[in-house]
């Protein structure tokens, strides 16, 4: 009689095709080798169960190069990599703004010769795939590239295919930004769209910004590790201090991000936790809205002020309370009496 688990319906492999030549610094791509839940070695190591078997396909991390790497982005827009998703890494450049040039390109065509451009990949590719993540606040919303003034009409990957846009399973773009992006958010994504995939998990949940809602519904400041001096008003003048930094600059309370409770790598770390200020490099208004850095954010200055009215009161009565509450209750002494009970103490 065969084993029950060998007659479970095999599962197909998993590609997945990682673009790295939006306008990028790679940075996506080497922080996301510090991931631990999962690792990409789990990922690839077929550690997690019932998940396809993943094959990555990154041009950092293959042992591909050249025409070799090319050949495999070449099969998965032919439909000859099936099932794939596609990662894209790098704000889009505006071609219709470059000229007779090009602003960012991956391999050659064989028959002219001439560079591919990264948004003919994008229009090679994305229909066709199972599903389309963006990665790094550049993909997602611009970031970086996309400042004002820039010349190359930069754009995330919803701009370029449509907020509306659907993969050929009908699954919305995923964002997952952050620069760079916390890496186990991002394994955590591709496990999770996996698993969808194969029918094992409903439809992805995404915010208004195509952003999972499990990891970007609250703010850094709900997580934050120096909350706790925020509440009772007690604010860092100085890099370096232990408390609050919002006065140097920290846009923690209104940014969508679960790096101070997830930490950075491996449950350590996250920006404001070890005094960083948030910058809000996960919001669709990044950079612009959040400049100059190291300012107080204005809306901090009326929210901070109305803390400190009764933040220091709270924290001078929470200090007496400490003080009642450090000391052991009065019965508790050596001696024929028993005084268990409730009694004033001297
Ligand atoms: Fe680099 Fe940040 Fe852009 Fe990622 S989002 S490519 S880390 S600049
Ligand atoms: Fe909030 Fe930032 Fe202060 Fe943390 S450091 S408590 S996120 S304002
Ligand atoms: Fe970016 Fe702020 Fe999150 Fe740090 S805490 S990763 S700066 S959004």
């Amino acid at each position: 009689m065969n084993h029950p688990l060998r007659e479970a319906p095999s599962i197909p492999d998993l590609h997945v095709v990682w673009i790295t030549a939006g306008l990028s610094c790679d940075g996506d791509s080497v922080a996301v080798t510090g991931a631990t839940q999962p690792s990409i070695e789990d990922l690839v190591g077929g550690a997690i169960a019932g998940l396809p078997k993943i094959h990555l396909h990154n041009p950092l991390l293959a042992y591909e190069v050249g025409d070799d790497f090319i050949d495999i982005m070449r099969k998965a827009a032919d439909g000859k990599l099936e099932p794939y998703v596609l990662v894209v890494e790098g704000s889009i450049p505006n071609e219709h703004l470059s000229g007779d040039g090009f602003w960012a390109a991956l391999g050659t065509d064989p028959v002219s010769g001439q560079p591919i451009k990264t948004t003919e990949w994008l229009d090679r590719l994305a229909p066709g795939a199972a599903a389309v993540i963006a990665v790094g606040t550049c993909a997602t919303y611009g970031g970086i590239p996309a400042m004002a003034g820039n010349p190359t009409g930069a754009m995330g990957v919803p701009d370029y295919l449509g907020w509306d846009f659907r993969s050929k399973l009908g699954v919305p773009i995923v964002c997952v930004p952050g620069c760079p992006v916390q890496p186990d958010n991002f394994t955590e994504v591709v496990t999770y769209l996996a698993f969808q995939l194969v029918g094992k998990a409903p439809m992805i949940p995404l915010d208004a910004a195509l952003r999972p809602q499990w990891l970007f519904n609250e703010t850094v400041h709900e997580g934050c590790d120096r909350g706790g001096y925020y509440e009772s008003a007690d604010f860092a003048k100085r890099y370096g201090d232990k408390q609050c930094i919002v006065k140097l600059g920290c846009y923690g309370p209104v940014v969508n991000c679960n790096v101070a409770k997830r930490g950075w790598m491996n449950g350590v770390g996250g920006c404001p936790n070890v005094g960083g200020i948030c910058i809000g490099c996960t919001m669709p208004g990044f950079p612009d809205k959040f400049m100059p850095f190291m300012e107080e954010p204005p809306g901090a200055k009326m929210s901070s002020t109305a803390v400190v009215m009764y933040g220091r009161t709270v924290r001078a009565l929470r200090q007496f309370t400490q003080q009642q509450l450090n000391r052991e209750p009065a019965w508790r002494h050596s001696g024929p009496e028993r005084t268990t009970g409730y009694q004033e103490e001297d």
